[in-house]
């Protein structure tokens, strides 16, 4: 069954969502048009999807493909080396979140290096760093900072509060992405891709405009996503409505607005300025990372050129992050690689394609 008229279904869809939804999910699994390959590009929609079964509910001839979303996935291992490094050092102790924690660097993870006696910890919330700087002033915390448009603000508010409060015993290790560059790589690195779910977070802080730039730059569709079931199957139905197309929607406007969330972005551009990144199986990308300005540098605890990367014997990361090959495609997959022995990366996260795969049982 061939799709509908979007712009028609579209504004049926404003106007009686459910009985349009009913539609819309028959004309999903029904499709016989052309193959659509679609690509999420934010690890949260890569769960959502696992988690509502949304593949089962397309027809075959819509594939969707996991791209670089995942922020713990796409670190660098030279990031890892030099957290356990500077966890190793006297006085020092590294801050952290839980994923990260288990990603092999080149030798070992922070797991290892913490078992071994190395000074790391987990917290739930960067803002936690502040209170155990000022309650241990004699002891040098380093936040390990890694995420994309959307954490970043969180880690500038760190920075702002730690000056006002007089904190001088936190520093950041920044790995900070960001996501029109990477996807610029995606495009144009021969990945065939029909259209994006762009992701909702992150456009909830650079607004939907930038996606909407992206769309017409590339022709190629973009529809910004909430992370329920229902709203990504429009939101593929849209995609696939606007194949071959420079069509942009917003189909997130409760929690995106077109310029975003100005007092974040101000903030995010007072500490931190653009700048090249590393990417796991992508290199090098110009512009699609962002580290501290020259004057806040003395909270930097040494992110400048932590470029090397070597993924683990026998792991297909790197080709799983750009949508190459499904992580059931990789030889360890569910066997040497599992959630309780992960091997890579994106094995280790919850928001990691290889994770999500496995615990859905994804095909
Ligand atoms: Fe790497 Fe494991 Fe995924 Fe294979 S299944 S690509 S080893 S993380």
């Amino acid at each position: 069954m061939r799709l509908l008229n979007y712009s028609m279904k579209l504004r049926g869809l404003q106007s009686d969502m459910q009985n349009n939804f009913k539609e819309i999910a028959r004309a999903l699994r029904e499709y016989d048009g052309e193959e659509v390959r679609i690509m999420e590009v934010c690890g949260t929609h890569t769960a959502a999807i696992s988690e509502n079964g949304i593949p089962s509910m397309l027809s075959p001839k819509i594939k969707l493909i996991s791209g670089p979303g995942c922020p713990v996935c796409v670190t660098v291992t030279a990031v890892i080396d030099k957290l356990i490094e500077l966890s190793l050092t006297e006085n020092t102790v590294v801050l952290t979140f839980g994923d990260l924690i288990r990603v092999k660097g080149t030798f070992k993870s922070l797991a290892d290096a913490k078992a071994e006696g190395a000074h790391v910890k987990m917290v739930y919330s960067p803002l936690e760093s502040l209170e155990l700087a000022k309650a241990n002033p004699s002891i040098n915390y380093v936040f390990a900072a890694i995420g994309f448009e959307t954490t970043t603000p969180v880690y500038a508010t760190v920075l702002d509060e730690a000056i006002k409060r007089n904190i001088h015993n936190l520093r950041l290790l920044t790995s900070l992405k960001t996501m029109p560059e990477v996807i610029r790589w995606v495009v144009n690195s021969g990945n065939d891709i029909d259209g994006f779910i762009a992701p909702g977070h992150v456009a909830a802080i650079t607004g939907a405009d930038i996606f909407a730039k992206l769309s017409k730059e590339l022709s190629i569709p973009f529809v910004v996503s909430g992370f329920k079931g229902k709203q990504l199957l429009l939101t593929i139905y849209a995609i696939v409505s606007m194949k071959g197309t420079a069509g942009f929607r917003n189909l997130y406007k409760e929690v995106v607005s077109d310029e975003g969330n100005l007092k974040a972005q101000e903030l995010v551009s007072k500490f931190f300025t653009l700048s090249d990144a590393s990417w796991r199986g992508m290199g090098k990308i110009p512009g699609s990372g962002m580290i501290l300005k020259d004057e806040y540098r003395e909270y930097d605890a040494g992110s400048i050129g932590l470029d090397e990367d070597h993924m683990p014997k026998g792991c297909s990361c790197a080709e799983v992050l750009v949508g190459k090959l499904k992580p059931n495609e990789c030889p360890l997959f569910g066997k040497v690689c599992t959630p309780d022995n992960a091997h890579g990366a994106c094995m280790v996260s919850t928001e990691g394609s290889c994770y999500n795969y496995f615990v859905s049982g994804r095909k």
